[in-house]
This record gives structure tokens, sequence and C-alpha cells, in this order.
């Protein structure tokens, strides 16, 4: 059986047909959030459509945001606004003549974690452009939160913090996500970089880069204490373009854990299987 597994970020586009739970082909096309609606929609379709071949039984989509499941729509989104409400999973049953499902990414990722580690009860949270994140219970996924606020990215972790891209102060997202990362650098020195070319720069001894991503890390383990209080992990297993970084990974009560490539593809493509019933 095969199957296609989505993943829209902030910055970036994933699509992959799997076969077996392997991914057999993969592609990447950029958001382009900026441009609005249509260059979006039209980046989704054209990333599957690489991907797609008529064999495809079905599609999962993961989308940066808290979804409502019952309209399978996104129904907040600070990265991608122009796809609140929008009913991507429509458009694409339509374009397609499959059966799609429309989910949250951060929660794709999680179900695509727990069945490579296999915990009964494991977070995992993903760093990217934002912050996401979902814990499997009992090995179950959580329930979808209901916005923004409930989110494991916006959890405050610090009162009256920084201003965060959904509007509220102090969120996880708004410390150790790769725009919070960048923001940061470019408020102490004027100079814009990439959170990758600033992690390169602390290497390299620049002791402005090394403050920030200190401070980065600092913060992400009073995130992470506070996911391992609420949720009781067994492991908690990290993703997205941060990640990469090893540096900001702190030391944790809770087994950390850096994914591997492309779990929320893999998790969104086990979530359209779900719509088979077999
Ligand atoms: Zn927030």
């Amino acid at each position: 059986m095969k199957l296609i597994g989505v993943d829209v970020g902030g910055s970036k586009i994933e699509a992959a047909l799997l076969s077996g739970w392997k991914i057999v082909k993969k592609v990447r096309r950029k958001t382009e959030a900026a441009k609005g609606r249509g260059a979006v929609l039209k980046n989704i379709i054209s990333a599957i459509e690489k991907v797609f071949d008529s064999s495809v039984s079905a599609i999962g989509i993961g989308i940066a945001g808290p979804v409502n499941p019952k309209k399978s729509v996104v129904v907040e989104s600070p990265h991608i606004p122009c796809l609140v409400n929008v009913p991507v999973k429509d458009i694409l049953e339509k374009t397609f003549k499959v059966k799609v499902v429309l989910d949250n990414d951060a929660r794709m990722f999680a179900l695509g974690a727990h069945k490579i580690y296999k915990a009964k009860n494991m977070a995992a949270l993903t760093l990217g452009t934002g912050v996401g994140g979902a814990a499997i219970l009992n090995n179950k996924l959580e329930k979808n939160p209901r916005n923004a606020g409930e989110e494991i990215g916006h959890m405050v972790i610090e009162k009256n913090g920084r201003r965060c891209a959904c509007g509220a102060r102090g969120c996880l997202e708004a410390y150790v996500s790769g725009e919070a990362i960048e923001l940061r650098y470019e408020r102490l020195t004027g100079k814009k970089a990439s959170a990758k070319k600033i992690a390169d720069a602390a290497r390299k001894g620049d002791k402005t880069a090394e403050k920030v991503i200190k401070e980065a890390r600092d913060y992400l383990a009073k995130g992470l204490s506070m996911i391992a209080e609420k949720y009781n992990p067994e492991i908690i297993v990290v993703g997205g373009g941060v990640s990469n970084i090893r540096e900001i990974f702190p030391d944790s009560e809770v087994k950390l854990v850096k994914s591997r490539q492309n779990l929320a593809l893999l998790g969104a493509a086990l979530h359209a299987q779900s719509l088979l019933n077999i």
C-alpha cells in the first residue's frame, strides 16, 4: 500500500511517498507564506504531484498551527496565517481523488516518533521556524489543543517575557525557535544571520553568537522540564532544523533523543492509513 505524507512548516513544505513505511520518494518546496494562500496551496499541490502516483491510497498532511479536527482546518497559524480556515483537505481530495486527513504538524511528528521509539508515554518537540509539540499518552496521541495557548510550543516559560508570533508573551517559541534565535542575534549585533550560521559563528568563538545559543539552550531546558512535569514522558524526541545545532541540547532529567529525519512525514502517512479501516 502506498501513502503520501506531507509536512507544511513555516518555511518549507515536504511531501513523501511511502511504501511499507519506507520513504521511496521525497520532495521539498518553499512554503512562501508571505505570498498568500494561492501561492502556498500551489506549492503544496506541486509537492504532492511530484510524489503522487495512481496507486496511492490516501494522503496525510500536517500543518503548523492548532487544527479543528471536526472541520479539518487550521484555526490559528502564526507562521502561515493565509491557511487559517482554508479547506485544504477538501481542495486536495478534489485534486487527487483520494482520502486526505489533515492535522497539526507536531502531532504528526509525535505519531512518527512513537512508531520508531515506541515509548508508552513520550513527548515530541519540533524546533523549526516555530516550535511545536505533542505528547503520546498510554500509546495514544493526546487530543488536539483548541488554540495556540494550549500548544507545547506556546507554554509560557517567562512571565511577561518576549512577544511571541502568536500574540502572547513569554512562550517557549519566542526563545528557542529558529526565528527567535535569529531575532535575538539581530537585536544584539544589528546583523541578520540564519540560526545555523549563528551556531557556526558560536563555534568559531563569536561571543555574541555563543551568548545567543547559550540563552536558547537555557530556555529550552526550562521548557523541557515543564514538559517533563506535565506529561511525565519516558523520552522526549526533539526534531526540526534547530535540533541540528547540537549545542542547543541542555542536560535534562528526561532522556532526550535527537529525532531521525522525516518523522512528520511518517506520522502523516500513519494518520492517512487510519482513514482506510484496514
Ligand atoms: Zn506563542
